[in-house]
């Protein structure tokens, strides 16, 4: 876990990081997937399991009760490393009309990849236009069937949900599996797809092996299931989270304050996580 923020993907040049979300400091470096994936290969225990890299974290932001949960699985599929991010954000809905308008301003904090404004990228796969339309449907009471996309660039496949809360609140669901690639020595092409440079993936696929979706292989293997993990970073969305060092909830959750306005979920000790001491 670093302590700086920054776009998702893998941004900067020299950086070996991969983010998911401009305003997270959780991030997966790649010596970190190769230590991951040769316990994979070798069968020797060296603690890099893929479930030491499950992190759940939630933020309040200033506005009221807008509240964040972010969720992160990661999964060894036919030799690569998958990676499930769910977002959970909670809008009241007499702010709703607030809410879209940020969401056009400050669009490079809602980016889902480092590729989300590329020119001629059409436009009604971009996160913020799916959220805005999605949200203008949950507005109208339309319940519609929401598509998976894929990144043309980056081996990403990813979807925009919202669903309804009540009278007071709703909450816009955004969903990702992205392919860090097999952590061989040197990266390969799946892992620098996630640079924020111009190679498309749609040529590489022509020569890939397997053409599936990232989504289906996860899925398909997933020890939870897309459903449950929904259902239950719902339920922590509205766990208890007091500004004190640590706070155990009635729900059972045990969740650590980072000193302003973030909460991280505990790990549990048969599941730690290769960023306890960071924490
Ligand atoms: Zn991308
Ligand atoms: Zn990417």
């Amino acid at each position: 876990m670093s302590y700086s923020r920054g776009p998702p993907c893998i941004s900067g040049g020299s950086s070996t990081a991969y983010r998911h979300e401009f305003d997270s400091f959780y991030e997966i470096n790649y010596p970190q997937i190769q230590l991951a994936m040769n316990q994979h290969r070798c069968g020797i225990d060296i603690e890099f399991p893929p479930e030491a890299f499950q992190h759940l974290e939630a933020r309040h932001g200033e506005a009221p009760r807008k509240v964040i949960l972010s969720s992160v699985n990661a999964q060894i599929v036919s030799n690569e490393f998958l990676v499930r991010f769910q977002t959970w954000t909670l809008v009241p809905w007499n702010r709703s009309d607030t809410y879209i308008e940020e969401l056009a301003k400050d669009c490079y904090l809602y980016s889902i990849c480092a590729h989300d404004r590329i020119p001629g990228l059409r436009d009604e796969i971009t996160l913020t236009n799916l959220i805005i339309s999605r949200v203008r449907q949950l507005e109208a009471g339309e319940n519609c069937q929401t598509r998976t996309f894929q990144c043309p660039y980056c081996y990403m496949d990813y979807m925009v949900d919202a669903k309804d809360l009540g009278e007071r609140e709703f909450a816009v669901i955004t969903t990702k599996w992205v392919n860090l690639g097999a952590g061989e020595e040197s990266p390969d092409a799946k892992w620098r797809s996630h640079e924020d440079q111009y190679i498309d993936r749609r040529e590489l696929d022509q020569t890939a092996d397997h053409r599936r979706g990232i989504r289906a292989d996860f899925e398909n293997q997933a020890e939870l299931s897309l459903e449950d993990l929904t259902a239950d970073n719902e339920r922590k969305l509205f766990s208890t989270r007091k500004r004190q060092g640590v706070t155990r909830a009635p729900d059972g959750c045990v969740w650590r304050w980072s000193g302003t306005t973030r909460w991280y979920l505990d790990p549990t000790k048969s599941n730690p996580s290769i960023w306890e001491r960071w924490l």
